[in-house]
């Protein structure tokens, strides 16, 4: 597949062919990456997750309350892309309103992995990521809340990039935590992720929480010769499966040997990351997803009269993980529970951001696995608490609302990928990039 890169370089016309292409083989890929073919805009086609607004698409975050909605106004992170010479072209599989880790959960049912069709391909970013990886979509645009962008991206082998929170803008992103929400990049290599990273940043007066100061384009700067220091968290990766951590000490070792400087360091708190994460997307997205009643958004149930709309429209909309979530957003918000959970998990949530801080006032860049495992086969994950588990690696990130990148280091024994995360100080997303360029050049990995 043509690189973004590459792709800019090229005409109108020749994109246009492309894309009629791009659906084709999409279409017998039996991927089930895409679920529209919808295209706005013109030059390089972008695929699009499903729950960001496209003006005059439908987006219905793969979920049933959803169908038939269509966006009354386009995300800024869109605007954005339009105005970088690229497009809209297609609506990206994903898990239902960001939920998950699988893409299993989505009303179009779920995306398979390109490299073992038995295997997901990690959510909630699922389809984006198979598309990228599947050679089915030049670049996508994910969502990120605990790590849906770098989780799948690893899984199928392609570059996630989630960026700092703040960075991207929020506007026309359907929203699940919106704390910790984030829009990003998934490519083919860092080179496109910093040039679609670029391309959609920048401050947005319609979103309260955009920083309000720019920073300068970063695709054209990089240095991937730059020698940084790398932090290696000790006690973080024992829990990652024995191939994962293997791939892990050999990416250190060929950076060392690139010229940078690796230190060695622990975390304290990483044992609440789950627990803080799980309280504190939940509570939002109970209150996020509020609005959904059948009165002013999609899809409407049979009803006699007010009470039974709403709850016939929710209890028919909504899949079973986007309702277990909002029954256990809502406990942890009630009155009785709030301090004791909501509470505390905001100040826990301090608490890893002092940790991270503590790191980076030693060193440039921390690496980190993204997953315990690999890819696990369909149908594994059934259990919502050994999902939840497998988030260990990417969530404390979105808490402490930092930038990372997720890229392909190595294959397991059976052919799979295994992806490692750069992560970095809020807003140093130029470093972020180098050392990922960096570090793409060491590993040098291979399908
Ligand atoms: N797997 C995590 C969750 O289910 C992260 C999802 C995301 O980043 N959108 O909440």
């Amino acid at each position: 597949m043509i690189t973004l890169k590459e792709a800019l370089t090229k005409s109108h016309e020749e994109m246009a062919t492309l894309r009629e292409e791009l659906e084709a083989k999409a279409k017998e890929s039996g991927l089930n990456a895409y679920v529209g073919y919808e295209s706005s805009g013109e030059g390089v086609p972008i695929l699009i997750k499903d729950n960001i607004q496209v003006a005059g698409w439908s987006v219905t975050s793969a979920s049933k309350i959803l169908q038939g909605y269509i966006a009354p106004y386009e995300a800024t992170a869109i605007t954005n892309l339009k105005a970088h010479g690229m497009m809209a072209f297609g609506r990206a599989n994903m898990d239902e309103f960001a939920m998950g880790s699988t893409t299993e959960s989505s009303f179009y049912g779920a995306t398979l992995n390109p490299h073992g069709t038995n295997r997901v391909p990690g959510g909630s970013s699922g389809g984006s990521a198979a598309a990228v990886a599947g050679g089915i979509a030049i670049a996508a645009l994910g969502s990120d809340t605990g790590g849906s962008i770098r989780q799948p991206a690893a899984y199928c082998g392609v570059v996630g990039m989630k960026p700092t929170y703040g960075r991207v803008s929020r506007f026309g992103l359907a929203a699940y935590a919106s704390s910790l929400d984030q829009i990003g990049p998934i490519t083919q290599n860092v080179e496109d992720a910093a040039i679609l990273y670029d391309a959609i940043k920048g401050y947005d007066e319609k979103d309260s929480t955009s920083a309000d100061f720019e920073i300068e384009d970063i695709a054209g700067h990089l240095n991937g010769e730059v020698k940084l220091t790398i932090a290696v968290i000790d006690n973080y990766i024992e829990q990652a499966d024995e191939e994962i951590q293997q791939a892990y000490t050999e990416t250190v070792k060929k950076l060392k040997e690139a010229g940078h400087t690796i230190v060695h360091k622990t975390m304290q708190n990483t044992k609440y990351d789950i627990a803080t994460y799980y309280i504190l997307a939940t509570a939002e997205a109970a209150t996020n997803l509020a609005r959904f009643d059948g009165v002013r958004y999609g899809r409407r149930a049979e009803a006699k009269n007010t009470q039974e709309l709403f709850f016939h429209t929710r209890s028919e909309g909504f899949g079973e993980e986007v309702k277990r979530r909002i029954l256990l957003g809502n406990f942890v918000l009630s009155s009785g529970y709030y301090d004791a959970y909501y509470l505390k998990a905001q100040k826990v949530r301090h608490l890893i951001q002092d940790e991270f801080d503590a790191i980076f006032s030693e060193a440039d860049l921390i690496l980190s696995p993204v997953s315990p495992s690999v890819a696990p086969q369909m149908g594994a994950s059934k259990d919502p608490l050994e999902m939840y588990k497998s988030d260990m690696y990417t969530i404390a990130i979105n808490l402490a609302g930092l930038p990372a990148i997720s890229l392909p280091v190595a294959c397991n024994s059976e052919g799979m990928p295994i992806g490692l995360q750069l992560i970095a100080k809020k807003f140093n997303e130029k470093i972020l990039f180098d050392g990922a360029l960096s570090m793409e050049k060491v590993v040098n990995y291979t399908k």
